[in-house]
C-alpha cells in the first residue's frame, strides 16, 4: 500500500494514477456526449483545487467554449469545512444568457457549489450546471449533473486537492489514514 506523510498526517492511496485517469476520462466523455454544440458554454473552474480537472475536461471539449476561474474557500488549512464560503476572486465575464458549467474538485457539504450556483444565477446566467470530480454527500445541492466518482467521508489529497497547500501535484488520489 502506497503511503506518504504530508506535514503531520499520513495518507494512503485511494485511486491509482490509472484509475484516476479512467474516472476523469469517463466524466469528460459524458459532458461531451450530452452538451449541445450550439450552447454558449462557459466553464468556470474553482481555484485552486479545480485546475487539473478543468484542464483535462476543457481539452476534451470543442473549441467554442469559454474558460474562466473563480476562487472560493471554505476549508482553510484544515481537514474539515469552516461552514462558510468566501469568494476571494470573481469572474469578470458577462454571464447573461450563458450556460455555465462549474468545474470543481470535490463536493463535501455542497455549500461552495450552492453559493456559486446562486451567485452565477444572480449574474444572469441562463443555466448553471455542476461538474465535480468527487462527490461526498452534497447535502445542500442535488446530485451534480456530472461527477467522476462518489467517495465516502474520507479527506483526500492529490490532482489539485491539498492538505495545508501541499499534495496538489500528486498524480494519484490519497486518503487520510490514522
Ligand atoms: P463544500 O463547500 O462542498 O463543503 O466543500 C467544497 C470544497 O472544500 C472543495 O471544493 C474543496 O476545496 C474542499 N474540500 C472538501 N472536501 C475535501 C477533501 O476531502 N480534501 C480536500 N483537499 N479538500 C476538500
Ligand atoms: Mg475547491
Amino acid at each position: 500500500m502506497k503511503t506518504i506523510i504530508i506535514k503531520d498526517k499520513k495518507f494512503t492511496e485511494l485511486f491509482s494514477e490509472q484509475e484516476l485517469k479512467d474516472i476523469v476520462t469517463a466524466c469528460a466523455q459524458k459532458i461531451k456526449r450530452t452538451i449541445n454544440e450550439t450552447e454558449n458554454l462557459v466553464l468556470i473552474g474553482v481555484l485552486n483545487g479545480g485546475i487539473p480537472f478543468m484542464n483535462d475536461i476543457a481539452f476534451s471539449l470543442p473549441e467554442n467554449i469559454t474558460i474562466d476561474y473563480v476562487r472560493a474557500v471554505s476549508y482553510g488549512d484544515n481537514t474539515y469545512s469552516s461552514g462558510k464560503v468566501e469568494l476571494l476572486l470573481d469572474t469578470q465575464l458577462d454571464l447573461r444568457g450563458k450556460d455555465v458549467l462549474i468545474v470543481d474538485d470535490i463536493i463535501d457539504t455542497g455549500r461552495t457549489a450552492k453559493f456559486l450556483k446562486d451567485h452565477f444565477i444572480s449574474k444572469g446566467a441562463g443555466s448553471v450546471r455542476l461538474c465535480c470530480l468527487f462527490y461526498k454527500k452534497g447535502t445542500l445541492v442535488e446530485e451534480p449533473e456530472y461527477f467522476g466518482s462518489y467517495i465516502g467521508d474520507d479527506f483526500i489529497v492529490g490532482y489539485g486537492l491539498d492538505y495545508a497547500q501541499k499534495g496538489r501535484n500528486l498524480k494519484n488520489i490519497l486518503k487520510l489514514s490514522d
